[in-house]
This record gives C-alpha cells, sequence and structure tokens, in this order.
C-alpha cells in the first residue's frame, strides 16, 4: 500500500515537472490566450483554425504584401519578443528577416517554422538551386504544414492538446476536399491548355501538383528583377502556344505582366490578363479570398475560367 502511494506520488510529482518543463519558456497571456505571432496571411491563417479560441494571433504582414521583400519593423520584434510563439514558413520566404529569426530563437522562445515539417523529397528545387518556399500551392503540403502548427501548439499549451488534435483533424478533411475540388476544375481544362503564366515563379507546387506547365516572369523570389530578355523569352512561347490568358498577382506589381501582354501584342497576337491571382498572400478581409481555403478555390477558379 505504502509503495502504491509512493508511486502515485512519482507520477504525479513527475507530471507536474513534465507540464511545467513545456511550458519553462516565459509566457505573456492575452485575456487568457496565448500570443501568437505569424509571418505571412496563410500561416496567420492556418494557427488561427487549428489554435481556435484559446490562441489570439498577430499576422505581421497583411493582404498583398510580398513577404520576399518584407522587412520587419521595430514594431514586429517588439511584438515577436513578446510573443508565446513565433511561426514562419522559412526556406528563405522571408528573405529579410532570417536573421531575426535566429535570434529571436536563441531567446528560447518558441519558435516554429512550418517548412520543417515537410520531407524534403516533396520540395521542389528551382533553378538556382535553393528550395521553392511557395508549398501552401500543394494542398496535401499544407496538410503536413497544419500538423507542425498543431503539434507546435501543442507544446506551448499542452493543457489544450484535444481542442487543437479536434480542429487540426477536422481542417484535414476540409482541405482534403479542397485538393479534390482543385482536381476537379482542373480536369475541366484540356491538357494542352494547362500552361500557367503569372509574375513570380510561385506555382511551381500548384503545376507540379495537379499538372499544370507554370512559367513565372519573376524568379521565385521578387527580389531579382524580370530582364528584357525574359518578357522577350515568354512572348514568343505565349505566341508559340497560343495561350490566351496570363495572370497578374495581387502581392506584385502589375507592370510586368502588362509588358509583358504589350509584347506578345507586338508579335500580333493578343493574350489577355486572365485576372488576379493570390500568390504569396491571401485576399483582403470580407472577401472570398481571406482564408487559405477560398483562396485556392480562387486562384483555381480564375486560373480555369481564363484558360478554357
Ligand atoms: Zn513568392
Amino acid at each position: 500500500m505504502k509503495k502504491n502511494l509512493f508511486i502515485m506520488l512519482l507520477v504525479i510529482i513527475s507530471a507536474i515537472g513534465l507540464s511545467g518543463c513545456g511550458n519553462s519558456k516565459k509566457v505573456t497571456k492575452i485575456d487568457g490566450k496565448y500570443n501568437i505571432v505569424a509571418t505571412t496571411t496563410m500561416i496567420a491563417d492556418l494557427v488561427k483554425i487549428i489554435g481556435g479560441d484559446s490562441v489570439s494571433v498577430q499576422g505581421l504582414m497583411g493582404p498583398g504584401v510580398d513577404p520576399h521583400l518584407y522587412k520587419a519593423s521595430a514594431g514586429d520584434v517588439s511584438l515577436m519578443q513578446n510573443a508565446d510563439m513565433v511561426i514562419y514558413n522559412g526556406l528563405h520566404l522571408e528573405g529579410k528577416m532570417g536573421e531575426i529569426f535566429q535570434n529571436i530563437n536563441d531567446n528560447e522562445k518558441l519558435v516554429i517554422k512550418i517548412s520543417s515539417g515537410i520531407n524534403e523529397e516533396n520540395l521542389i528545387i528551382s533553378e538556382d538551386d535553393l528550395h521553392d518556399p511557395h508549398i501552401w500551392f500543394n494542398v496535401l503540403l499544407w496538410k503536413d504544414a497544419a500538423k507542425v502548427v498543431k503539434d507546435g501548439l501543442i507544446e506551448l499549451d499542452n493543457m489544450n492538446e484535444e481542442t487543437y488534435t479536434n480542429n487540426y483533424e477536422e481542417y484535414m478533411v476540409e482541405l482534403d476536399e479542397l485538393h479534390e475540388y482543385v482536381k476537379s476544375r482542373v480536369d475541366e481544362l484540356p491538357e494542352d491548355k494547362r500552361i500557367l503564366i503569372t509574375a513570380h515563379d510561385a506555382f511551381e507546387y500548384f503545376g507540379s501538383t495537379y499538372g499544370f506547365k507554370v512559367k513565372g516572369l519573376q524568379g521565385i523570389s521578387t527580389a531579382s528583377e524580370a530582364g528584357t530578355g525574359d518578357v522577350r523569352e515568354l512572348a514568343d512561347f505565349i505566341v508559340e502556344h497560343e495561350i490566351g490568358a496570363i495572370f497578374i498577382e495581387s502581392s506584385v506589381p502589375k507592370k510586368n505582366v502588362e509588358a509583358l501582354q504589350e509584347a506578345v501584342e507586338a508579335r500580333d497576337f493578343q493574350v489577355e490578363i486572365g485576372g488576379e491571382l493570390f500568390s504569396d498572400s491571401l485576399g483582403s478581409e470580407g472577401t472570398e479570398a481571406e482564408t487559405y481555403i477560398g483562396t485556392v478555390k480562387s486562384n483555381v477558379n480564375t486560373i480555369i475560367d481564363a484558360l478554357k
């Protein structure tokens, strides 16, 4: 009997020790909610869905903001320093913020890189030998990202493990449905018409997952400008393949795509601007594209309707 009591005590003590361990980092709850900072709109959306009512999510970048070029302000840095957890994409998406994450990480804060949960063999290597960071356009990879967020939230707050797990599982079903929706819309388009030309190379994961040939006027980062050679080459390609539409992106100035359209016209061929795609940021609040699911649907609808 005494022995049992002793074991029970040990179990209780170690349980307290364990839960204490998970929360050894300084926690600054706001209105009883964990205070989480996410970089992009896609990640903020994901954390809100998995975290539900237990978290307060602050996104650094708003709709239409280009993460490749985004520089953190002093206010952003202090938001991150005061957060319970910081979540970012990685793979150089937040190209000007790498050092900041490193510094905050050194500070023993929970810093989560969602791309760390994606199997390397599923990552696309771009022409400049870097991993392509635009993982969210393969809906199946975004499921992996959701798992990283769920695991991070449980590490921060294991008391609510069940809530996070339930939210995650419900979202998995929605993402599976989304994946099927994209495939069914793509099926409407004859294979030889599945060519997607946009402002920058954000859609390679979309292309490889759903069977599109993809060309971006700028590379995988918008940090490098498109040259006149790129415009000429792509204009020839459009004429040769009689492509009916090209697309602007909400987070990239449209002037390059318009220059491409003019170059095509100069070759006596008409290509229309098929609409605006949401590439590196979700749409504005109050629009269909304000969520990740809405953005993916809006994009595939815009693409298929314009190319059909
Ligand atoms: Zn991009």
